[in-house]
């Protein structure tokens, strides 16, 4: 049985303070709910007050990226020991808006998870098709694609500590979201070829969440999915009341 797994993903949003004050009620919200593993990625300047704030708590930090390097002449970016040193255990890595925005590539998705692990932080790993590629019958294509080079060289036993969120790009920041059906296909084949290339114990303990406009009231129908294994939120996990509604509802319909 997989644990469900709810992550809230700010993007560039929220100052230290704000984190500070969502982390806090949230963390009582949430204080009584075993089942299912809940990740929140502030932005980096407020990394380290988050995880003060969730010390001794069952909420996790995430990081909303990572450079593969441990250190060096790289202006601007941030390596997994600063990011473990600042208190976090996870890593999302190749969210769309990095690949679309900033150039990010499965290559470099491909060394930014080698990086977490050498870390011991948990890569959160982001896939998923435009609505171009979508509309031209290519969804499995792309998936298998960044599958494939993205997790190049990841051992079975890495893939089934890790977590894939597919994240349809149409789907993201939209208000449109996959129908519980779509997401159902998209998991099955996605879970069918991490089967086929990870073998079957790195295929059953994978997590496979969904990311894509998921609000309070769409959590329980594609949840429910049997190869639906939680979610990556956006804009719905700013508002605490609206991430505490979700990652309740995600825990009743997915375990
Ligand atoms: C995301 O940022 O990964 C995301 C899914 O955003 P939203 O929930 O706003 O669509």
């Amino acid at each position: 049985m997989r644990t469900p797994f709810i992550a809230a993903n700010w993007k560039m949003h929220k100052t230290v303070a704000e984190t500070v004050t969502f982390v806090t009620e949230f963390r009582g919200l949430v204080k009584d709910i075993k089942d299912v593993e809940i990740v929140v990625a502030p932005p980096f300047t407020a990394l380290h007050a988050a995880a003060e704030a969730a010390r001794n708590s069952n909420v996790g930090i995430a990081a909303q990226n990572l450079y593969w390097e441990r250190q060096g002449a790289f202006t601007g970016e941030i390596s997994a020991p600063m990011i473990r040193e600042a208190g976090a255990a996870y890593g999302i890595i190749g969210h769309s808006e990095r690949r679309t925005l900033f150039g990010e590539t499965d290559a470099s998705v491909n060394r930014r998870i080698a990086a977490a692990f050498a870390e011991r932080l948990t890569p959160i790993v982001c896939i998923g098709e435009t609505l171009d590629q979508r509309e031209r019958n290519e969804t499995f294509a792309v998936l298998d694609r960044q599958i494939k080079q993205g997790f190049d060289g990841v051992t079975a036993d890495e893939m089934a500590k890790l977590v894939i969120a597919y994240e349809p790009v149409w789907a993201i920041g939209t208000g449109r979201n996959a129908t519980p059906a779509q997401a159902s296909e998209a998991h099955g084949h996605i879970r069918a070829r991490l089967l086929q290339w990870f073998g079957g114990e790195a295929a059953g303990r994978c997590r496979i969440i969904y990311g894509g406009s998921v609000k309070p009231d769409n959590t329980a129908a594609l949840l429910s999915q049997p190869d639906v294994d939680g979610a990556l939120v956006g804009g719905a996990s700013m508002d605490v009341r609206d991430f505490f509604a979700i990652v309740s509802r995600g825990r009743r319909e997915a375990v």
